[in-house]
């Protein structure tokens, strides 16, 4: 018996056909793949579904040794694993759920060469024991998936990730490529930082997912609000909350009125979990409602909706929870519930939370999620320009392209809003302004004598999420720069000049902070 990987010089196409069984490569993959082969390094940032699993697979069956896969999640690598076995690939995955015999056994099948691909956990590859195994087995590349968790600046920061850079100066003439589906301008460059890639290949496929239909209503009363839309559902759907007890309060009541659901968090023991997760896949239950520990790597294609009850704290977290939708391409929506109070609860969370310097950048990539979910412009538009994929026409097929909101002339309101900026000397934060404008009485307006501004109670009649909205528009339009180096402090670009003047106008969407339910995205 032939060890795995001495079949002689195979292309990534003759894999590709014979072992996968497809015609052809997707988006990227043959670029990457032939890169890979040849012994170079890449970054792969394809959304879910994308295909960036045989970006390794192929080149792992293509060139000699094993191929060692970093995986963060075991029930991951347990389903690659048996997709691959039944394909006839050499693939297995060490990790603790093994018992000592079997992972001896994994062990020797690595120095003898008997695997195509290992999959491991990332402690596992930094453990000195696993370390010197590799040294005497031949490996033809790592692939390190979900490879943003290796940045402090993604979402899910991992420490176990953060030895991964060892990798490359250990074995400095094997392949890295990482892989992810989310990765916003600066997590892209830092992974390529932390991974040490060698002129890597960095390949960028389209971000978008034409058939979600993204929807962000005002939030009032959640729970009658989820009622009234998974009522109007048919088949799957993930309801995202952002704590245990709040899932587990949705989940009862949905519950109680018949719903076939059933919740899912990480306080829940571990069979528990997979048999929602088993029925979930198998359509016995039609609702998940869960927190943000459900999901990734749960591969099922026919999810038709996917809410957030709460907002999420990130772009990114957003867009690969809201990405479980409609893998099989069919028509699904995203539902995002948005509340100004939600938000500034997020906010004081970060502020007050414990990670140091991580406090800064997450209020960065939360005030991105709050943008998002007060835009008046084509929300796919703002995702997708999140992700640096910039598009200048709007979709077609979101709520406020749908639904367009009405447009008012904006220039007396803007005018407000940009002079009491300036009054301000464009040292003021957003809620400052706000506080300014509204007239509130607090006492650090009094002591810095701000409540004697012209312009202090002049937005009196309107709310808080009112200006708020305003104030995004106006960031949106160019008029304001969030100033990130300066806490927050907005300032006037050169574009509020003339409105201050009066010599242009200004459009502004009338803010929609009513719950409207809408007629219009009915499911077909
Ligand atoms: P990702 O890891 O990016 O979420 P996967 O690697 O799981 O995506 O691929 C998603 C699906 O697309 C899988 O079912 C896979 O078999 C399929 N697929 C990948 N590449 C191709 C291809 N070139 N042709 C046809 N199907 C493909
Ligand atoms: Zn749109």
């Amino acid at each position: 018996d032939l060890p795995a990987h001495s079949h002689n010089a195979v292309s990534p196409e003759s894999v590709l056909k014979d072992v996968f069984g497809y015609g052809e490569f997707r988006d990227g993959q043959g670029e990457v793949i032939h890169h890979v082969c040849q012994g170079g390094d890449a970054l792969v940032l394809l959304p879910t579904g994308g295909g960036k699993s045989l970006c390794y697979q192929i080149p792992a069956l293509v060139r000699e040794g094993t191929a060692i896969v970093v995986s963060p999640l075991i029930s991951l690598m347990q389903d690659q694993v048996e997709q691959l076995k039944a394909l006839g690939v050499k693939a297995d995955y060490l990790n603790s759920t093994l018992d000592a015999e079997a992972q001896a056994n994994i062990n020797d099948s690595l120095i003898t060469g008997k695997l195509d691909l290992l999959y491991v956990s990332p402690e596992r590859l930094m453990q000195y024991a696993f370390q010197q195994l590799l040294g005497r087995a031949s490996i033809a590349l790592f692939a390190i998936d979900e490879a943003h968790c290796v940045s402090h600046w993604g979402h899910d920061f991992r420490q176990d990730y953060r030895a991964l850079g060892k990798i490359k100066s250990r074995f400095s003439h094997i392949p890295v490529i990482g892989l992810t589906a989310t990765a916003d301008t600066a997590t892209q460059a830092d992974i390529l930082t932390q991974l040490n890639l060698n002129a890597p290949l960095v390949y960028k496929g389209s971000f978008d997912r034409p058939n979600i239909r993204y929807r962000v209503m005002s939030k009032y009363k959640a729970f009658d609000q989820v009622v009234s839309y998974v009522k109007q559902q048919e088949g799957s759907g993930i309801i995202y909350c952002n704590s245990r007890a709040k899932v587990d309060d949705l989940h009862n009541k949905l519950f109680r009125l018949g719903f076939r659901c059933a919740a899912y968090h990480a306080g829940m023991d571990s069979d528990e979990r997979e048999l929602v997760q088993r029925q979930f896949l198998n359509d016995k239950i039609d609702i998940v409602v869960a927190t943000v520990a459900f999901g990734m790597g749960i591969n099922k294609s026919n999810v038709r909706y996917v809410v957030h009850h709460d907002v999420p704290r990130s772009v990114e977290s957003y867009y690969q929870e809201t990405g479980r939708a409609g893998r099989d391409g069919l028509e699904s929506e995203a539902l995002l519930l948005f509340d100004e109070k939600d938000a500034a609860r997020v906010k004081q969370w970060i502020e007050q939370g414990e990670s140091g310097d991580r406090n800064h950048i997450e209020l960065q990539k939360f005030a991105a999620m709050e943008a998002f979910s007060e835009a008046q412009t084509c929300r796919r538009q703002v995702l997708l320009n999140y992700f640096s994929q910039f598009s200048d026409s709007a979709c077609g097929n979101c709520d406020i392209c749908l639904d367009p909101p009405k447009m008012i002339d904006g220039l007396v309101i803007a005018q407000k809003v940009l002079s009491c900026i300036l009054r301000l000397s464009q040292q003021a934060s957003s809620q400052y302004i706000i506080d300014v404008l509204r007239g509130k009485q607090l006492k650090k307006l009094q002591e810095a004598g701000h409540h004697k501004l012209s312009t202090y109670g002049i937005g009196k009649d309107k709310s808080d999420s009112y200006w708020h909205n305003i104030l995004n528009q106006l960031v949106h339009k160019g008029l304001i720069r969030v100033d990130i180096t300066a806490y927050a402090a907005l300032r006037l670009t050169e574009a509020a000049r003339p409105v201050l003047k009066g010599e242009v106008p200004v459009q502004l969407a009338v803010p929609r902070l009513e719950f409207k339910p809408d007629k219009k995205t009915k499911q077909a």
